[in-house]
């Protein structure tokens, strides 16, 4: 298959192509269960395989993807002709940032393949948790598991030739509460990092999840008789499992570099960032650092290499409160660079991934981080807080489609007097406008409170890919910000 694979990128290649590049998947499969109130209510299985092929011709991209390999040939010389066509209505012709041809392999991090887990075990595993959230006052109990398993191979006309083996395993576990108004509130725990560095099936460990179904039970006894949440000013406190929501929604997507140019407006939307922002724009705080860090270990946003074949980074996209980096693929770099007329990007970042093999890659997230700080652990912050909420679970979202402001309703509110943590408040929400609100920053957790989240559903993308990645974020203090309305 390799060699059938190189063959055909060199035909397409001797006849006038600039770049041909291939993603094979052997295989990529996927298997979701989900628990409704003590009920096994599915048991999913897919199984896909197939090729992608990018032809790039006189400045435009063809792509073609088939699951069906006989004709291999074929699906090539589909591709080639898409990019002749492309070619005669190109405006802006396309160009590929630099790169080193790369041999390799990735695996990701993981021990045990979920995948040779008896479906037995797993249903065990679900019950179990399931009746630990079977507790007074909750109506409804939804435990989910999600494993995926794929291998990737890239071969392009540069000389990459790259294999990739990846395990991903996520959960969630949700429970639903009705207040005496007959409101129904939502509290969930979803899976992340956990200190583990390693993601098969060994990441689904019954303490951790025991501890966890205990605290959200015991939180939702509270919510359901707690006060109504004052429309106010006030400061907010926002732990990890919330915090990395707000990173995602107003520091990962506006800083996507296709976005930026336009390029998803019909769908995703735009950015309020634009070129002449890199290097001055003030986006936070001076305490502000934020990075995209496809590096950090065991997590969906690490990948080895990106579909451009070129290496996982390490890159700061806010420093010191000053934008300097984005979201790249080697595409949207040259671009940027020529329509901004200066050189504002070195190269790519490596961030440019397709959701399988039939789409074609765009510009994803990888971990978007932001870096602990020196304002101490979460004690130490709530002790320096006169007056402010402290806020966890993200429960809905509402984001301008620029990014520039944005609405959050939370799952849980906890009133902070004085630097104390004092009781819970009822649909808590906070909103904002982007830059105010990074530049209102007044306090960054120190390591202590630093938490790698995973994400599994990030949409973007015409037709729509859905996309995993990760997010490593300490618990932040913004001040002066509206609640509750
Ligand atoms: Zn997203």
């Amino acid at each position: 298959m390799l060699e059938l694979i190189k063959k055909n990128i060199e035909r397409i290649k001797s006849k006038g192509a600039t770049y041909v590049d291939t993603r094979w998947y052997p295989y990529e499969e996927t298997n979701s269960l989900t628990m409704w109130n003590g009920n096994l209510k599915n048991n999913e299985f897919s199984r896909e395989s197939g090729v992608g092929i990018r032809v790039l011709y006189k400045g435009a991209w063809g792509f073609s993807a088939s699951s069906d390999l006989t004709d291999l040939e074929a699906i090539y010389n589909k591709a080639f002709d898409n990019a002749k066509v492309a070619a005669k209505r190109v405006t802006f012709p396309v160009r590929l940032a630099e790169k080193d041809a790369i041999i390799a392999t990735f695996d990701s991090p993981n021990k045990i393949n979920p995948f040779e887990v008896p479906l037995a075990d797993k249903v065990a595993f679900m019950k179990d948790v399931d009746e630990m959230l079977n507790q007074p006052g909750i109506a409804q109990r939804i435990a989910s598991l999600q494993f995926v398993r794929k291998q990737i191979i890239l071969i392009d006309s540069e000389g990459t030739e790259i294999e990739k083996n990846i395990t991903e395993v996520f959960s969630n576990l949700q429970i639903l509460g009705t207040d005496e108004d007959g409101e129904t509130h939502t509290r969930q725990y979803t899976l992340g990092r956990e200190g583990m560095e390693t993601r098969g099936w060994e990441s689904i460990r019954k303490e951790l999840f025991a501890e966890n179904a205990e605290r959200i039970t015991r939180e939702m006894s509270e919510i359901i008789v707690a006060e109504k949440c004052p429309k106010e000013d006030r400061s907010v406190i926002i732990l990890p499992d919330m915090m990395f929501l707000q990173t995602h929604e107003t520091i990962g997507h506006p800083l996507e570099l296709d976005r930026i140019l336009g390029y998803e407006l019909a769908f995703a939307g735009g950015s309020f960032v634009t070129l002449e922002d890199f290097g001055s724009l003030q986006y936070g705080s001076k305490k502000l650092n934020a990075r995209a860090d496809g590096t950090l270990n065991n997590t969906p946003g690490s990948y080895g290499y990106d579909d451009d074949g070129v290496e996982c980074q390490n890159n700061m996209l806010i420093e010191n409160g000053v934008l300097v980096g984005a979201i790249t693929g080697r595409q949207m770099v040259e671009e940027a660079n020529i329509r901004a007329g200066r050189q504002i990007f070195k190269e790519s970042g490596g961030a440019n991934r397709a959701s399988s093999f039939y789409k074609v890659p765009i510009e994803r997230m990888t971990n978007i981080n932001i870096d602990p700080g020196n304002d101490g652990s979460f004690d130490d912050i709530v002790a320096s807080t006169e007056k402010g909420m402290v806020v966890s679970g993200a429960k809905s979202w509402s984001i301008g489609s620029n990014r520039e402001q944005f609405h959050f309703a939370t799952e849980v509110g906890w009133m902070v007097e004085d630097g104390e943590v004092k009781g819970m408040v009822r649909n808590p929400t906070y909103k904002g406008d982007t830059l105010k609100f990074w530049n209102s920053l007044s306090a960054v957790g120190d390591e202590s409170t630093w938490k790698v989240a995973y994400t599994d559903n990030c949409g973007k993308g015409q037709p729509n890919q859905i996309m995993q990645l990760g997010h490593g974020v300490p618990v932040c203090r913004f001040d002066d910000v509206r609640i509750g309305e």
